[in-house]
């Protein structure tokens, strides 16, 4: 995977302008508003011709587009003239540089994500939009693994709505061809009772399973391993997400880690062949060092994953590798920096 994208150079196209702009603010955690400004603006010129768009420009009315605001509007407008958008320039001058201090050989390596988001679910973009920045970003493969419905803040797909899902990401691999493999997956909640909250019909029909806890983080130790093993072990999960559920920054605030024996699940994790995840967001950096340096001991897997919500979070994956290589993670045990072909036959024994 590329480190980081060249920086755009003029001449660039408009929407090419805006959607680095919207990347380098998402890799940098910027506000979803100050984001969707830009993103919204390329879709806005999606829908507009060329020469529609050079009229306004000619005429100093693309503020009339609707979806165009004022900052975008220069964005458009410089790039139309032929110029790198000043706004634009000064990003890739200030936040362009590479998000974590170490980590880059192992960054350099990985080839996939096992857990992200659409706008399906809770992210912010469409399918396509993430996508096509993997790509660009140098993926070989990601998993799409938007929310179960019982998580209803987060707009967690019904079997009805992830049935379509799944077409849709049939139709995707059809169009991107062979270099790149977007998988069917799912982020599910894991129940009160170790269970899955999706059926059993639906969960087989996708390539792979990342299943976290995202309800009662505050149960009692016994019961709450007891919910996490059996999650673990259930043969249709393949990696374990953000296991301690803590935040340690950010605008959610902090949240503890929830309480359960590490031990037992770990060893649960290595008999059920599900990977540990270390979640590279900033504000969950999950599980701490002293949790993957007992998952190592114990031999489990692990995945490097960026839990993105947004195309430029793909990036985030920076600062697992970071935490991973001052762990001395070796690289062959990290599911992330296997090719397509061997995690999908790991994810789905005969
Ligand atoms: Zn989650
Ligand atoms: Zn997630």
């Amino acid at each position: 995977m590329v480190a980081l994208l060249t920086p755009l150079e003029a001449p660039v196209e408009p929407s090419e302008a805006l959607r680095r702009i919207a990347f380098l603010l998402e890799r940098t955690r910027a506000g979803t508003y100050r984001v969707e400004a830009f993103r919204n603006a390329v879709k806005a010129l999606k829908e507009i011709g060329g020469d529609e768009l050079n009229g306004h420009v000619e005429a100093g009315t693309l503020q009339q587009i609707h979806g165009i605001g004022k900052s975008t509007s220069s964005v458009v407008e410089e790039a139309a003239q032929g110029e790198l958008p000043a706004y634009l320039a000064s990003l890739q001058d200030k936040t362009g540089g590479p998000l974590a201090t170490g980590g880059a050989d192992l960054y350099a390596a990985l080839r996939g994500d096992c857990h992200l988001h659409s706008d399906w679910s809770d992210g912010g973009s469409p399918i396509d939009e993430m996508v096509l920045t993997g790509i660009e970003l140098g993926h070989e493969w990601m998993v799409l693994t938007d929310h179960s419905p019982q998580l209803r803040v987060a707009n967690g797909l019904t079997a009805e709505r992830l049935t379509k899902q799944i077409a849709i990401v049939d139709a995707i691999n059809r169009g991107v061809g062979q270099a790149f493999r977007l998988f069917k997956g799912i982020e599910v909640d894991i129940l009160d009772d170790g269970g899955l909250d999706q059926t059993d019909e639906m969960l087989g029909k996708l390539d792979f399973v990342t299943a976290s806890v995202h309800s009662k983080l505050r149960m009692n130790s016994a019961p709450m391993t007891k919910r996490m093993v059996n999650a673990v072990l259930n043969p249709r999960v393949n990696v374990l997400g953000h296991c301690t559920g803590r935040l340690v920054e950010g605008s959610r605030g902090k949240r503890p880690q929830s309480d359960f024996d590490a031990r037992a699940v770990f060893e649960a994790c290595l008999e059920g062949n599900t990977a540990v995840e270390i979640n590279s967001r900033p504000e969950r950096k999950d599980p701490p060092d002293e949790l993957i340096e007992l998952a190592l001991e114990i031999g489990c897997l692990f995945s490097i994953d960026s839990d993105a919500h947004a195309p430029g979070q793909l990036d985030m994956k920076a600062y697992g590798c970071e935490r991973a290589e001052r762990l001395g993670v070796p690289w062959d045990r990290i599911i992330t920096t296997w090719d397509a072909e061997r995690l999908h036959a790991w994810a789905n024994p005969s």
